[in-house]
């Protein structure tokens, strides 16, 4: 763990020891006097005080960092994990927003993913829901400018890289 986030954390204990110690000596003081409240005191004597504030803000900066990492996993770039158990010529053919992936597979750039719903049946390659409705086009077709500028426009990794011109 980072040092100053468990100086943070210890501290934290240590305070709550410290308010325990004293409720013991105040309610059995014959068994538990002052002065040996205050000598175990002394010994636990990390405080907050120690971190300056610099220190501190970087300490808030990294917990943040952290947040807007996780966030992150949730932004398209990463695999969907989703077990698609489906054979692929059951397996409805449409493309799937996804997020907004975009993949990059031998030197092809795959846009979305594709759906894996099943097929209504054999004669018609879309699930009930894309057979009404294909917004993102046919996963194995070249999608139009305007759906590929969408990807790009929301895939943080793209956005500033490419622009793609009519
Ligand atoms: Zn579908």
């Amino acid at each position: 763990m980072d040092d100053l986030l468990d100086l943070y954390l210890t501290n934290i204990i240590y305070s709550e020891i410290e308010e325990t110690l004293r409720y013991v000596s105040a309610r059995y003081p014959e068994y538990f006097t002052k002065k040996d409240t205050r000598d175990i005191i002394s010994k636990l004597n990390v405080t907050i005080s120690d971190i300056s504030e610099e220190r501190k803000e970087k300490l808030k900066d990294k917990t943040k960092n952290k947040i807007e990492i996780r966030k992150n996993r949730n932004n398209g770039l990463y695999t969907c994990r989703r077990k698609i158990d489906l054979p692929d010529e059951d397996r409805c053919v449409s493309r799937i927003w996804a997020n907004g992936k975009i993949s990059n597979i031998n030197g092809k750039t795959i846009f979305g993913a594709r759906c894996s719903k099943p097929r209504i049946d054999n004669s018609i390659g879309y699930c009930f829901m894309h057979y009404n409705n294909n917004p993102h086009m046919d996963f194995d077709q070249e999608p139009l400018l305007m759906i590929k500028n969408n990807y790009y426009k929301h895939n943080k990794q793209y956005r500033n890289k490419t622009v793609i011109k009519q």
